[in-house]
């Protein structure tokens, strides 16, 4: 037996993965699956990027780069986030990674040591607690409800900090649940993280996949105090269906950009040079592609909604952005991992479990798929479910 590293052995591998490979296998088997666990767009990255990318790859952007990005690429995105988030950054305070797992795990060995805790709402995102774990920190999960609508309330995050409490993470529009804070609640939660002198890291990589006109709100732009205590993690991954490209980006005070700098300096170097300039163009070009994705997507969740609230015994919160359900199974006395492997093996329908997320009584539902599928899927959890 090899005698690994306790870092490792310590951090589960990633399961929504494994369920996305595992339903992947079956169809190529020629079994009719009907997938709903994408973690990702299903439409190809838009032509214009392509061609960006295909021109850079011409003209020689095939060298290695500064590790923190090509300049031209950090201004774009200082530009972006002055403009749509209104967070008054320069290039300096940029840093371009490979994609928003990779900007977060950067921050996480720049900011965490042993004895730091972060505090994270669950249900969260897979890779928060493990990136946390990574970097020796403890994570603090912190439990909301469906009657909450998922979102952690400003007691809760004020009876989860210590004196050993350094970060705090937060994810909105969110994946696993769909939900997006509102101004005031964000508002509620700063003004706690200034009072406590923390920091707070927003990853925002949803944040053009929004509906009904919800809004999203950038918590560095409620003022200076809570600016100062902001990293904006983000990546064209979602908002230009890009997810194989892999390109984020952090932004935050430059003292600790540059501290990330020196990570990616003796780790992965810079970004796919030519990919880089892909992300130029996504930014600078005509943003029509990121709205006609969108209305693709609220096309679907009108569809899947109103398909699964016909189903009995399951219940779930109006997602007001990214592209999921999140549903709770409570009702069925099955945990997450017997409904979803149950669902697979007797219908072929593919889910990814709760406790992935921290949330054992829920499913994940993607509508990143097409609507047959939606469609052909939903009636076959309706069929499920009826049959238990
Ligand atoms: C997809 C995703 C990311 C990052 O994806 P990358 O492909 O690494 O850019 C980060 N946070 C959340 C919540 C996500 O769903």
């Amino acid at each position: 037996m090899i005698k690994l590293a306790t870092r490792v052995t310590k951090v589960p591998p990633s399961i929504t993965l494994d369920i996305a490979a595992k339903a992947k296998a079956m169809k190529v088997q020629g079994i009719d699956i009907c997938s709903l666990s994408a973690g990702e767009p299903d439409f190809d990255t838009p032509q214009h990027i392509k061609e960006a990318a295909k021109m850079a790859l011409d003209r020689g952007k095939t060298k290695y780069g500064p590790a923190s990005g090509e300049p031209k690429l950090r201004a774009a995105i200082a530009k972006k986030l002055q403009n749509d988030n209104k967070l008054d950054y320069a290039p300096e305070n940029v840093i371009v990674t490979n994609g928003g797992k990779h900007s977060l795990f950067n921050l996480m060995l720049a900011l965490i040591e042993a004895g730091d805790e972060v505090i994270i709402p669950a249900p969260y995102w897979l890779s928060y607690p493990e990136m946390v774990k990574l970097a020796e920190g403890t994570p603090v999960i912190v439990n909301t409800t469906e009657a909450n609508d998922y979102k952690i309330t400003p007691e809760q995050l004020r009876q989860a900090i210590t004196t050993k409490t350094k970060l705090f993470v937060l994810n909105s529009p969110s994946n696993p649940t769909g939900m997006v804070y509102t101004t005031s609640e964000i508002k509620a939660l700063a003004e706690i993280i200034i009072e406590h002198d923390l920091w707070v890291v927003s990853d925002e990589i949803y944040e053009k996949i929004l509906y009904d006109g919800t809004e999203q709100i950038s918590i560095g732009s409620l003022g200076s105090e809570i600016f100062k205590r902001t990293i904006i993690s983000n990546g064209f991954a979602k908002s230009y269906s890009m997810t194989g490209w892999r390109i984020g980006y952090l932004a935050g005070p430059k003292e600790l950009i540059k501290a990330t700098s020196i990570i990616q300096s003796h780790s992965t170097s810079n970004v796919c040079t030519f990919a880089q300039y892909g992300a130029i163009s996504a930014l600078e070009e005509s943003q029509d592609c990121v709205q006609e994705m969108l209305q693709a997507f609220t096309q679907r969740r009108t569809v899947i909604l109103d398909k699964i609230r016909a189903i009995p015994h399951l219940s779930c919160p109006t997602p007001m952005g990214a592209f999921y359900v999140f549903v709770d199974i409570s009702q069925t006395g099955m945990n997450s991992l017997e409904f979803s492997d149950k669902l697979l093996e007797s219908q072929q329908v593919a889910v990814i479990p709760g406790i992935a997320f921290g949330a054992d009584n829920c499913i994940r539902l993607s509508y990143a798929t097409d609507l047959t599928t939606i469609e052909k899927g939903i009636d076959r959890l309706s069929q499920f479910v009826n049959s238990l």
